[in-house]
């Protein structure tokens, strides 16, 4: 059967690993652009999630490429993407396109539904390959952030961007093709070493920002115009808490009751957020007061318009940004935002925030400080 499935980060990576263990045939849609979007919006309710639609453009991609099902996660509590899979399938339903779709629900609270899906698709002989297959792509989602997370650090202060950014595609796609752990460990070495020898400023301190707020928004680069990047590349250092591989992580740890993240995210956001209001919203709040205390130079919060957690957190950060001084800067993004705008309030902001930095330096050292920004 040949499976498709929606863009995210760098998930087709370990998603066509997973799907080639289990014997199922993987189509990944081709890499989104603004074709894929428009696809998606045109046949997507107007005031859907911005990621439903982008997602719809995903599937009709893969589907004129010759996919034969589609799949895709469900979700759990007060937040639209538990009936995106259901919406979705009726658009496509409606258009012609009556395929099946495969939803894997968060297993927390439906563990016979859960194994019911994985049943529907795998067939008897191939569910003993399933927890093998399912850490392995694990380990290639968390080889890939390893390198991410390295990126982030080194791009604020490298002397080469164009280097650094040819060399963590290449890292992608390497750790993308290894097909066992020795190969993956070994590959990884080898792109984390490449990547610390590229040569670097001796001076200067990078602004540090963390990038938070919806998931999709946040990790998936074609739907945010590459900020990631492009902060990097005006000298500034992104801290990121939201990788696939840490969340997923996190959510294999819920179900066995294990993980203690979500309640230290509660204990961080409380003061202002006393209670989970879906998808990432609390998180957000979070992250920012996390920022505010570790004394970051600013945060970036993104969020797709109409997205209703990160209304809520978005109305809630000013009173963070006013207790504990951190410079927030929101974003509202859809198929209408326009890349020139988010790259001048992007650019207003960190101005900005640069300022503050200096200012901040003056009254502790007594003398300014050179500042790596100040290439951008
Ligand atoms: S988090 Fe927001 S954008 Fe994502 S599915 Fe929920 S409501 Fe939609």
């Amino acid at each position: 059967m040949k499976v498709t499935f929606p863009h995210l980060g760098p998930a087709h990576l370990a998603l066509v690993t997973l799907f080639t263990d289990l014997g199922l045939e993987p189509v990944a849609p081709p890499p989104t652009t603004r074709r894929t979007i428009a696809l998606g919006v045109r046949h997507a309710p107007e005031f859907a999630c911005f990621p439903l639609k982008v997602n719809l453009g995903n599937y009709l991609e893969a589907l004129a490429a010759g996919a034969e099902a589609i799949f895709m996660v469900g979700g759990v509590g007060p937040c639209r993407l538990g009936y995106y899979a259901q919406v979705q399938q009726t658009i496509l339903r409606r258009l012609g396109l009556d395929l099946p779709m495969i939803v894997f629900e968060p297993p927390q609270r439906r563990w016979a539904e859960f194994w019911r899906a994985i049943r529907r698709v795998l067939p008897p002989k191939r569910l003993v390959g399933l927890p093998g297959a399912l850490f392995f792509a694990y380990r290639k989602l968390a080889a890939i952030d390893e390198l991410a997370v390295l990126v982030n650090r080194l791009r604020p202060r490298t002397l080469r961007p164009l280097a650094l950014q040819r060399l963590w595609e290449e890292g992608q796609k390497a750790l993308g093709a290894c097909t066992e752990m020795r190969s993956l460990k070994r590959v990884l070495s080898s792109f984390k070493a490449d990547l610390v020898a590229i040569p670097r400023l001796e001076e200067g301190y990078p602004l540090r920002m963390e990038l938070a707020g919806e998931i999709y928004m946040v990790l998936e680069p074609a739907v945010n115009f590459e900020l990631e990047r492009r902060l990097g590349e005006k000298g500034v250092e992104v801290i990121r808490h939201l990788y696939l591989s840490r969340w997923l992580g996190e959510q294999f740890r819920r179900c066995l009751g294990l993980d203690a993240s979500h309640h230290r995210d509660r204990e961080l956001a409380w003061p202002y957020l006393a209670h989970p209001v879906g998808g990432h919203g609390l998180q957000s709040v979070a992250r920012a007061v996390e920022a505010g205390v570790n004394r970051l130079d600013g945060m970036v919060h993104l969020a797709p318009f109409t997205c209703m957690p990160e209304i809520v957190a978005g109305g809630v950060l000013p009173v963070v940004r006013e207790d504990l001084g951190l410079p927030i800067l929101h974003l509202n993004l859809d198929e209408h935002t326009a890349e020139a705008g988010v790259l001048t309030r992007l650019e207003a902001f960190l101005d900005l925030a640069a300022r503050r930095y200096n200012c901040r330096l003056v009254a502790m050292e007594g003398h300014r400080v050179e500042r790596v920004f100040s290439r951008g």
